[in-house]
């Protein structure tokens, strides 16, 4: 469930035996999620693009694009906030591109998204 509201401090709840309505459990768990922002002891979960990040991005992406036998994707492949739904669907793009290339005797290619 997720709250946009201002007057809640968290902005949603999972409760995973939601997930799952065909199995029945005696007890369960949830958490709330709050939002801040990322210190320096936290796990930085999110690609936050600023400044200087996207000009360190661009040297990654032309090492990358430079490089042979490997293509990169996904969240951590293009640093972008991604959704699952997006996420999987590229990916499923991406297998489909990639296994005609292989078919057709051509090398794959570093990315197979424009960012
Ligand atoms: C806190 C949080 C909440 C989210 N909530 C939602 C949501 O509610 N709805 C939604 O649709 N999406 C949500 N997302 C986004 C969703 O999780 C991502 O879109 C999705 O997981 C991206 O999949 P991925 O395979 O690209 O990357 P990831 O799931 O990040 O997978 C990358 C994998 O690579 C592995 N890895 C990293 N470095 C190396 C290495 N050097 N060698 C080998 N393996 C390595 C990692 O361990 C990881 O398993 C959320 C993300 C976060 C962080």
């Amino acid at each position: 469930m997720n709250y946009g509201e201002s007057n809640i401090p968290y902005t949603r709840i999972s409760e995973h035996k939601h997930f799952t309505p065909w199995e029945s459990h005696e007890k369960s768990i949830y958490f709330k999620e709050f939002s801040s922002l990322c210190g320096d002891n936290d796990i930085p979960y999110y690609p936050i693009r600023l400044v200087n990040d996207k000009i360190l991005l661009e040297k990654y992406f032309s090492l990358a694009r430079n490089d042979s036998g490997i293509t990169f994707a996904g969240r951590l492949g293009s640093y972008r906030y991604m959704d699952m739904d997006v996420t999987i669907n590229e990916a499923l793009e991406l297998s489909e591109k990639m296994i005609k290339d292989i078919n057709d005797k051509n090398s794959i290619k570093s990315f197979y998204h424009e960012f």
